[in-house]
């Protein structure tokens, strides 16, 4: 919180306005509930710091141990306004830099209240989250450790004659049966759906001969995020698809290998770019090569183009090369590494190859 309060000068802020979300689970440990009645941390230089919270939100919070955290706790009951209650407690026309995920109904009722215009607190917090602690990649460890083993668990669930539906169903329960608190995504993307990148599930049957992408992440009780892509191949393969699925395993370990101390964010997503591109894929490359990952599955680090950022100590972010032909099919391989002086360490290990079921 300190930490935050220090880099509101550089936002020209007078206070930073935290509501439920990962910003606020990651300054206070509080996995608050976004609701409409407002829960909120007010951080100001040289002040206490106030966490603002619902009467019949009170027990939660406590359970979560904020009391135990250097902070006031004011708690309002359901007749007061406390949009009000928050301004009190700010300078006069105070510019407050607000949660990136602060409802715009609160942001616009804080503008009229405080009659200036807002700035996002992100850039500060971004800058102190991009960089996780011993602790941090602990769980995103353990969180890595829990995907790798529901895709350990495909051939249960991936067959053909079943819709991609049954089969995410199946692996949702799995993703919740293997160390997660909560399911984030489930993206079973078969035949000619592969070439989607953010395909879900649909009532397509899988058949025979053909890829199916499996893209899978949870959130741990912890808070800390998993996100893991293998394709799979159901039955007798194809030649083409399998020197294909070949490029795109260099192209990852290429981007692997860059993923350097010092080296630029951008030059990771070039090196899979120019394996992918050699092989004739490099048009079907739609996406960036990877994002941060922590509290939330996308976060700074962004792995992309123009991202000049160099790469430290504690970054963790995906490296998820893929390519996506239209109508005909796709695939893509996803792996969380965290950066470390010996280089890039994968928190996943299930095998990389094409795995044929
Ligand atoms: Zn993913
Ligand atoms: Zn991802």
């Amino acid at each position: 919180m300190q930490r935050t309060i220090d880099a509101l000068a550089d936002l020209g802020a007078a206070a930073a306005l935290i509501t439920p979300g990962p910003s606020l689970r990651y300054l206070t440990g509080y996995d608050a509930v976004a609701l409409e009645r407002l829960t909120c941390l007010i951080l100001q230089p040289e002040r206490e710091a106030v966490l603002v919270v619902p009467a019949l939100e009170y027990p939660a919070a406590v359970a979560a141990g904020v009391e135990q955290l250097d902070l006031t706790l004011v708690i309002w009951q359901e007749q007061d306004d406390p949009v009000a209650l928050v301004i009190d407690l700010l300078p006069a026309g105070a510019v407050v830099a607000v949660d990136d995920h602060m409802p715009a109904a609160k942001v616009l009722a804080f503008a009229e209240g405080l009659r200036a215009m807002p700035v996002l607190v992100g850039p500060a917090l971004a800058g102190l989250q991009v960089i996780k602690s011993v602790n941090e990649i602990q769980e995103l460890v353990a969180a890595g450790a829990a995907i790798d083993r529901v895709h350990g668990r495909m051939q249960e669930w991936l067959r053909p004659g079943r819709t991609e539906a049954q089969i995410g169903r199946d692996i949702a329960e799995a993703i919740l049966g293997e160390g997660h608190a909560r399911v984030d995504f489930v993206i079973v993307a078969s035949g000619p759906n592969s070439a989607s990148p953010h395909h879900a599930v649909s009532d397509r049957v899988v058949q025979v001969g053909e890829p199916v992408v499996v893209d899978i992440g949870g959130t741990t009780a912890s808070g800390y995020c998993s996100d893991e892509t293998r394709t799979y191949w159901v039955g007798a393969t194809d030649s083409t698809f399998v020197a294909h699925y070949a490029a795109l395993e260099r192209a990852q370990q290429a981007a692997f290998d860059a993923a350097r101390i010092g080296a630029t964010a951008e030059s990771v997503d070039t090196a899979a770019r120019e394996v992918l591109a050699d092989e004739g894929l490099g048009e079907w490359f739609v996406h960036r090569t990877g994002h941060g990952i922590g509290l939330s599955t996308h976060e700074e680090p962004y792995i992309v183009q123009g991202n000049t950022e160099p790469l430290r100590e504690g970054m963790a972010f995906s490296i998820e090369p893929g390519f996506y032909i239209p109508g005909q099919w796709g695939a893509r391989l996803e792996d969380i590494v965290v950066m470390t002086d010996a280089g890039a360490q994968r928190v996943n290990h299930c095998p990389r190859g094409l795995t044929v079921l």
